[in-house]
């Protein structure tokens, strides 16, 4: 059985543990199986985001919630400067998870496409889910400048995506002749995102090798 991102490793060095692709996929089937779905339906970022107690917000919805978070907080000017930055559309802010009083929610821009604020949620969701340590977290933290560990955004880039996209169905499509564009509408995902994804998994070696 060929690995299906042994391309992957060996053109770029990668800063993901041993075995976390692995784990990635399983986690990817296993959440969907909760839900009641399989790898080849879309898993919706709000339904898994609701699986794990974490409530999602768009950013317009910020300026509502000013008010309760304010008790929350002993600087309330400093943090409805910074729910004001992630409200800015020059900001081209994606979203964050932050940590209120132990309930863990996620902001993000819902000016962007269906298909971007799934994206965005499942890599917030994929941090929470990594139990990523640090203040990126809270919401006290410098959020929309903050800076981002390496090893973690990785992490959360590739976990996210195969929460949107896993392997397993995206082989399905494939080997039944779905295009990209096909494959993307199923997952609303871009097709930015199955492209990488076709690319990562190694879609069209296998499928060759399949085929002979
Ligand atoms: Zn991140």
């Amino acid at each position: 059985m060929l690995r299906p991102d042994a391309t992957y490793y060996r053109m770029k060095r990668t800063l993901l543990p041993p075995g976390f692709k692995t784990r990635a996929e399983q986690q990817s089937l296993v959440i969907r199986r909760r839900l009641g779905l399989n790898a080849t339906q879309a898993c919706p970022a709000r339904h898994l985001a609701g699986l794990y107690g974490v409530s999602v917000t768009g950013n317009a919805s910020l300026l509502s919630l000013l008010p309760h978070l304010s008790d929350e907080f002993a600087d309330t000017d400093l943090v409805r400067e910074r729910l004001l930055r992630v409200s800015d559309p020059a900001l081209n802010f994606s979203a964050l998870v932050a940590v209120v009083r132990g309930h863990t929610m996620i902001l993000y821009n819902d000016q962007h496409s269906p298909e971007r604020q799934e994206s965005d949620i499942m890599h917030e969701m994929a941090h929470v889910l990594c139990q990523h340590p640090g203040d990126d977290l809270q919401l006290t933290s410098d959020i929309g400048l903050r800076d981002h560990d390496a090893q973690y955004e990785e992490e959360a880039s590739w976990l996210g995506s195969v929460l949107q996209v896993p392997d397993a169905g995206l082989m399905w499509y494939a080997r039944r002749g779905y295009s990209i564009e096909q494959i993307a509408a199923r997952y609303t995902a871009s097709v930015e995102m199955v492209t990488y994804r076709w690319r990562m998994c190694g879609i069209a070696r296998r499928l060759s090798y399949h085929r002979a």
